[in-house]
């Protein structure tokens, strides 16, 4: 059988995402993929491992909403927030129609539209990379087919920024029959700014995505949420994987979602952002960096005099760091995810050795 003329089309022209676990790299330092550092212990009930899991487990779904002081008709869970941003896609959009993105952003939106054969449409940021309701509208109105959903992370990965409020509603109020999907899965680091949630109570057209891999240190386990109107919710229900969430999956995440889980949680952000202020002054004295990027989220992004250098050296001495060269806007750019004070630390000598080697 001739395989490649028998893959559809779509896929056969597809680049898949390079998840930093695919890019790999030879290393013992990982600073690519925005993870914690440290993982927490959990206890497992191995009694009921021979039944199938509810597809949506009660006690976690509870949890989660009780969490964020929401319905429980308004959560739904998902293998990570990344199987969230297919389904939404499946669910809703169809061959001829798309979606919009704000590039340099999270990879994922546009492979999950090529994987499922929807088009993409970008809206453009502005000089210092802030998006604003406009450009999106802008980039709906004018897209040469019908677009169903607009994506836009917040924090943006790897920017770093929040997207403001108004902004939000503007979009919201300004593209009523259109999804505006805002991904929050670096949003616990920005305590500030994580109010944005409570607006699927007014809004039908907006979908919110979280995720339990990043401050909850559980990336391991796959775990995400939707969070929507109801009947946006009971849609996507219809189009999930029988058995989603895997039993102890959802019993880890319960673990987690207890006020004790809850607490450790904000304190491990606590000491995140500590180690992020540290790690951007260090970088600030760096010579060789030319811009940093604030972060409201658990990495830090920088431009450097010779970024693919950094990424290289860094490399060879086991640290490994996400390159953005080749984004838009992001030459020099090179993101380093909060790891702890000893990897940060390693992290910078190098980096401080060609500086001095530079100067
Ligand atoms: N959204 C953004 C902005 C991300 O950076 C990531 C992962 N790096 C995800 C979603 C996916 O997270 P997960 O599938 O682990 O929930």
């Amino acid at each position: 059988m001739d395989i490649e003329k028998n893959t559809a089309r779509h896929v056969r022209e597809l680049t898949p995402y390079q998840s930093a676990r695919r890019i790999g790299g030879h290393g013992h330092t990982f600073l690519n993929a925005n993870e914690s550092p440290k993982s927490e212990s959990y206890l497992l009930n191995s009694t009921s491992l021979n039944r199938y899991p509810d597809c949506q487990p009660h006690d976690l779904i509870e949890k989660y909403s009780d969490y964020l002081g929401v319905r429980k008709d308004q959560v739904l869970a998902s293998r990570g927030s990344d199987e969230a941003i297919g389904l939404i896609i499946r669910t809703f959009i169809e061959n001829d129609e798309g979606i919009v993105t704000a590039p340099p952003t999270y990879g994922m939106y546009e492979v999950s539209a090529h994987t499922n054969n929807v088009k993409v449409a970008h809206a453009k940021r502005n000089d210092d990379f802030s998006l604003d309701a406009k450009a999106i509208t802008d980039a709906v109105n004018n897209a040469p087919f019908h677009v169903k959903a607009v994506f836009i992370d917040s924090p943006a990965n790897p920017l770093g920024t929040l997207f403001p409020k108004d902004e939000l509603i503007k979009t919201l109020k300004a593209l009523p029959e259109t999804f505006i999907v805002l991904d929050e899965a670096y949003i616990e680091f920005s305590p500030e700014g994580s109010d944005l949630v409570a607006l699927v109570n007014d809004y039908d057209n907006l979908i919110v995505t979280r995720t339990l891999s990043k401050a909850f240190a559980l990336a391991g386990i796959r775990c995400g949420f939707t969070i929507a109107n109801p009947q946006v919710i009971k849609t996507m229900l219809k189009v999930i994987d029988p058995y989603p969430i895997c039993d102890p999956v959802a019993q880890i995440a319960c673990q987690a979602l207890t006020p004790t889980g809850i607490e450790l949680t904000r304190e491990r952000v606590v000491k995140c952002n500590e180690r992020r202020a540290r790690l951007s002054e260090a970088l600030k004295n760096n010579p060789l960096v030319t811009e940093i990027f604030p972060s409201t989220g658990n990495f830090v992004l920088a431009r450097f005099k010779d970024g693919p250098a950094v990424f290289s050296n860094e490399a060879q001495h086991g640290v490994i760091l996400r390159s953005f060269e080749d984004k838009p806007g992001l030459k020099n750019c090179v993101r380093i995810s909060v790891g702890s004070d000893e990897e940060l630390s390693e992290c910078m000598r190098i980096l401080d050795e060609m500086g001095r080697a530079d100067g």
